[in-house]
């Protein structure tokens, strides 16, 4: 019988050079030997985020490749990838906000693993968060638990997915990259603006909102 052997000392991380996945990144440097990074292009209107993702990657000295998936962007709408939508700058009540690309993370992941999987590795890495969802269904723990399984299902493999920043809040998520020694790469280097503005962002757009309180809780934390 056919039989995979699953490289255990590798894992690939699902990579948009943001603050979030960049600190997995490091996390999985220090978690394992060999580290992959896969990033998106979805139609997202800031591009160079993918440039800003290469160039992390490069530094880190992990194997970095892009998938073009830009179909995604014309699937649905959302004010990430439609030029003409004005962004929603909170959740409203009854709904997600603009921001949300439905599908998104159920596509980079069921991609991710057929791209781990045709290089023998069953580790993957997403950072996505329940604690600072923004109202996004597909970051919560439930939807990746039960993706885990449907992957497994699907390919008839042992994937696990890890999501180090699934339970803490973007000021423990500033703490792990300080505690990294990363806390300046993700500072200056990463894109997590909706506006595109890498680094402090644009600071008011809500994405920046968060990773701004984030950084400010932490800080306050660290000099008490
Ligand atoms: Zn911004």
């Amino acid at each position: 019988m056919y039989e995979r052997v699953m490289n255990k000392e590798s894992v690939l991380v699902v990579f948009s050079g943001g603050q979030d996945s960049t600190t997995c990144l490091f996390w999985a440097k220090h978690n394992f030997k060999k580290v992959y990074a896969l990033s998106f292009l979805y139609g997202q209107k800031h591009e160079n985020e993918v440039e800003l993702a290469w160039e992390i990657a490069r530094k880190a000295k992990v194997e970095f490749e892009v998938m073009d998936v830009s179909f995604i962007g014309k699937l649905g709408h959302n004010s990430l990838t439609d030029t003409t939508m004005i962004m929603d700058m909170e959740k409203p009540a009854d709904s997600v906000p603009n921001t949300f690309v439905p599908g998104r993370n159920l596509f980079f992941l069921s991609i991710a693993a057929v791209y781990a999987r045709e290089r023998g590795i069953n580790h993957i890495v997403t950072g996505v968060s329940q604690t600072d969802f923004s109202g996004y269904p597909d970051c919560r723990d439930a939807f990746i638990k039960s993706l885990n399984v449907t992957l497994n299902l699907a390919m008839d493999e042992q994937f696990v997915i890890h999501t180090p920043l699934m339970w803490i809040d973007k000021a423990e998520t500033w703490a792990l990259a300080d505690q990294l020694g990363v806390m300046d790469v993700i500072r200056k280097e990463t894109l997590t603006c909706y506006n595109g503005i890498p680094g402090d962002g644009c600071g008011h757009c809500p994405a920046c909102k968060l990773r701004r309180e984030g950084l400010e809780k932490y800080l306050k934390s660290k000099n008490q």
